[in-house]
């Protein structure tokens, strides 16, 4: 049975598969054959009781790590970063948070509709920062008129980009000056430690809770942990039960955050690296607007909107995986290789030979 599981997972030998390429996202991954084994391997117990080894192992590593008192599994980010809203948050009361967050845009309105929390959308700079005089007028007074303001949200990376270091020490210290609490949406916190060369420690100590995501870049097929203190973590406990993420024996798949945070960290940087690449490829292709962030390009039509369309179509003809919005974005990972990365360069430089020359 195991070796079945085990054999189904890789390419059968001899055989040549077409290199996928498949740049939607850093969640398309697949666990790897490590990983795999070290899944089948995993001691579970029923986590409702508190019983598997594997989410125990793993919530308390990740809560010594990033400098928290103790962690909760959770099956997706979407629940964990409402878990955390919840709990920092009665009915009634607001946090802020900038409007392309993914905890205000992309996570279906949780927030209002299942914790009766306001939304407080704010500006941000591109790198997800949000101006410390917008998040000053932004608070309410103590005033039967105003939702009671009592969160700040950031993101870290966002769009790829990685925040600094002196906003984040800032924008918590104002934070907590003016009584919130600061939550850290850290989907991609490790993309923004490696690509700062510090410890994710560093960025994670100035919160007072992170969710961070084990199924983007570190490459498990699920799992999110939430970190904070015990007595919010005791809230958030009771939310994720009610919202229906208590899970039984998932060390399963806490044995696959394990093996990430054991052997794919550092990988991360090639995920940049390999990022970067794609962007000096793109830039060959005259008027685009490439810019590169950790492990996403983003490409802007700029003064070639036709070519834009044209290079994707040619990428997609060719069996390359791309969300066709604009603007453009390619998210490197575990699964696209350095062949991958030739292999692409390689349709780059044929569209800019064949394609575009057949228009002049
Ligand atoms: C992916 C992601 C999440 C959580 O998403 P799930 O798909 O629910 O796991 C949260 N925030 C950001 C920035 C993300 O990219």
């Amino acid at each position: 049975m195991y070796g079945q599981v085990i054999e189904g997972a890789t390419q059968a030998a001899g055989t040549v598969a077409p290199i996928e390429i498949d740049l939607r996202s850093d969640t398309v991954t697949r666990p790897t054959l490590g990983m795999l084994q070290a899944m089948a391997a995993a001691p579970t117990g029923d986590d409702v009781f508190g019983d598997d080894p594997s989410i125990n192992r793993l919530q308390e590593r990740l809560a010594a790590d990033l400098g928290f008192e103790t962690g909760l599994f959770m099956p997706t980010g979407t629940m964990s970063n409402l878990c955390a809203l919840m709990a920092h948050c009665e009915r009634g009361d607001e946090y802020l948070v900038g409007q392309l967050a993914h905890t205000y845009k992309y996570e279906a309105g949780g927030a209002a509709v299942l914790g009766s929390i306001q939304p407080q959308p704010l500006e941000q700079a591109a790198d997800g920062s949000i101006a410390l005089e917008r998040i000053s007028s932004a608070i309410k007074p103590d005033d039967p008129h105003f939702a009671r303001t009592r969160l700040l949200a950031l993101e870290n990376t966002f769009g790829g980009q990685v925040m600094s270091q002196t906003y984040i020490e800032a924008a918590t210290l104002f934070a907590s000056e003016r009584g919130l609490a600061t939550h850290l949406d850290g989907a991609r916190l490790f993309n923004a430690a490696i690509a700062q060369g510090i410890s994710a420690r560093e960025i994670t100590k100035h919160f007072d809770s992170v969710s961070v995501c084990l199924s983007k870049g570190l490459g498990a097929p699920a799992g999110s942990v939430l970190l904070g203190s015990k007595s919010l973590m005791s809230k958030a406990h009771r939310i994720r039960k009610m919202l229906g993420g208590g899970m039984r024996q998932a060390g399963v798949l806490a044995a696959a955050g394990n093996y990430a945070l054991d052997y794919h960290v550092e990988g991360l940087a090639d995920d940049h690296r390999r990022a970067k690449a794609i962007g000096e490829a793109l830039k060959t292709v005259p008027g685009l607007d490439v810019s590169v962030a950790t492990n996403m390009v983003w490409v802007s039509p700029g003064r070639n909107p036709a070519g834009l369309d044209r290079l994707a179509n040619h990428l997609m003809t060719h069996g390359v995986a791309l969300l066709n919005r604009r603007p453009l974005r390619l998210v490197t990972h575990l699964d696209f290789s350095d062949l991958a990365l030739a292999e692409f360069c390689g349709l780059v430089e044929a569209f800019n030979r064949d394609v575009a020359s057949s228009l002049t």
